[in-house]
C-alpha cells in the first residue's frame, strides 16, 4: 500500500439487509468528499469476477438512503471460494485501476475479503451488513434495528388475533445460529416464551412455562422461536408436538421469513450505515486494511477481520433475565 489510493471499489454480498443502500451512499459520498473515485461492483463477488463495474458519482446515490435492499444487488459466489476465481477478481480490479475494496456483508463476505488480502496483499475493509447481528466487533450490524421493528410490528398484529381466538402462536424469526432478533423482539412484543440457540431451554421447560401460563389464566400465548433453534424440531414439528400432548391448545405456526429483510431502514440503521461508510473510506485513506468498522458503546471501533469472523457476539444475560421476569 505505497501508492496513494485514487479509486475504491464497493460491493454488497451475502444476504441483503435494510441500510445497505445508506452505507453505499455514505461510501460514495465520502469518496467524492475526499476526491477519489468510487466504483460500484454489481452482485457481490460474482460481479468482481465478471468485471461488472460502474463508476458511481455522488448523484448516483441520490434518494437511496430510505430504500431497502441494495442498488448494487447481492449474490452468493461459489467461484470466489476458489483461488482461480479470486485471481480473476484481482486482475479485474487492477485493470480498472482500483486500489482498495470495501465489502458490505456478513461472516462469509469477510472470510472472502480476508483471503483476498492474504493472497494479493490487496487492501480490504469490511462493513457489517446483516439483520442477524451476529458479528463480533460491533454492538449493532446494519439492518438489525429495522428487522427488530418489522418483527415487533408483525407480532403485535398476530397478538390481536391470538387474543381474539385464545390461540397459542409459535412465531419463527430469522437469526440462523444467533438469537438476537428473537430475544429482543420477544421482550419487545411481550412474548410468553423465547427459544434461542444460545440458551437451551428444552421442551420440558417450554411445556412447564405454557402450563403455568394457563394455570394463571392466560388464554393466548406467543412463543418466539429462532430459525436456528437447537430444540431438535422445526417450528412446525414443535407446534405438532405440543398439539399432540396438549390437545386443548389451539395452535398456529407463523414463519415470518423474508419480510424481515425488507422495508425502509430505520433512522438508527441509516445513521449507523452513514457512520460506518465514512469510517471505511477513511480507514483505507489512512492505509488501514484487514479490519471491519463497527460501533461499540457508540464509538466507531476497528476490529481485525480475522477476529470478526472467529469470535461470537455474546447474548446479553441481563436481557435473558428481563425476559424471564416479564413473562411470568
Ligand atoms: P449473511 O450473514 O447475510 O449470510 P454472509 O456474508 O455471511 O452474509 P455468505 O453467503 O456466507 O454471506 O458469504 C457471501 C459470499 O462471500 C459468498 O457467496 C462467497 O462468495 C464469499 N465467501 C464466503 N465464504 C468464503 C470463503 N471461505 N472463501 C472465499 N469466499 C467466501
Amino acid at each position: 500500500m505505497n501508492e496513494p489510493i485514487k479509486k475504491i471499489a464497493l460491493l454488497t454480498s451475502g444476504g441483503d439487509a435494510p441500510g445497505m443502500n445508506a452505507a453505499i451512499r455514505a461510501v460514495v459520498r465520502a469518496c467524492t468528499y475526499y476526491r477519489i473515485e468510487c466504483v460500484g461492483v454489481y452482485r457481490g463477488y460474482e460481479g468482481l469476477i465478471e468485471g461488472d463495474f460502474e463508476v458511481l458519482s455522488g448523484r448516483h446515490v441520490s434518494n437511496i438512503i430510505n430504500k431497502g435492499g441494495t442498488i448494487l444487488k447481492s449474490a452468493r459466489s461459489m467461484e470466489f471460494k476458489t483461488v482461480e476465481g479470486r485471481a480473476k477478481a484481482y486482475e479485474n480490479l487492477i485493470e480498472a485501476g482500483v486500489g482498495a475494496l470495501v465489502v458490505i456483508g456478513g461472516d462469509g463476505t469477510f472470510t472472502g475479503g480476508l483471503k483476498f488480502i492474504q493472497e494479493f496483499n490487496f487492501p480490504v475493509v469490511g462493513i457489517p451488513g446483516t439483520i442477524d447481528n451476529d458479528i463480533y466487533g460491533t454492538d449493532f450490524t446494519i439492518g438489525y434495528d429495522t428487522a427488530l421493528n418489522t418483527v415487533v410490528e408483525v407480532i403485535d398484529k398476530i397478538r390481536d388475533t391470538a387474543g381474539s381466538h385464545n390461540r397459542l402462536f409459535f412465531i419463527e424469526v430469522m437469526g440462523r445460529d444467533a438469537g438476537f432478533i428473537a430475544l429482543n423482539t420477544g421482550i419487545g412484543s411481550g412474548a410468553e416464551e423465547i427459544l434461542i440457540p444460545e440458551k437451551d431451554i428444552g421442551l420440558d421447560k417450554l411445556e412447564e412455562s405454557l402450563a403455568k401460563g394457563r394455570d394463571k389464566g392466560k388464554t393466548s400465548s406467543i412463543v418466539v422461536v429462532t430459525e436456528g433453534e437447537k430444540i431438535g424440531k422445526s417450528v412446525f414439528e414443535l407446534g405438532d408436538y405440543i398439539k399432540e400432548k396438549y390437545p386443548a391448545y389451539d395452535i398456529r405456526v407463523s414463519v415470518l421469513g423474508h419480510m424481515q429483510r425488507g422495508g425502509s431502514p430505520s433512522c438508527f440503521d441509516r445513521v449507523l450505515a452513514s457512520r460506518l461508510g465514512v469510517a471505511a473510506v477513511e480507514c483505507l485513506l489512512d492505509r488501514v486494511s484487514g479490519v471491519m468498522v463497527g460501533v461499540i458503546n457508540n464509538e466507531v471501533i476497528l476490529t481485525g477481520l480475522n477476529k470478526a469472523i472467529k469470535l461470537n457476539n455474546e447474548i446479553d444475560k441481563e436481557l435473558l433475565r428481563v425476559a424471564e421476569i416479564t413473562s411470568v
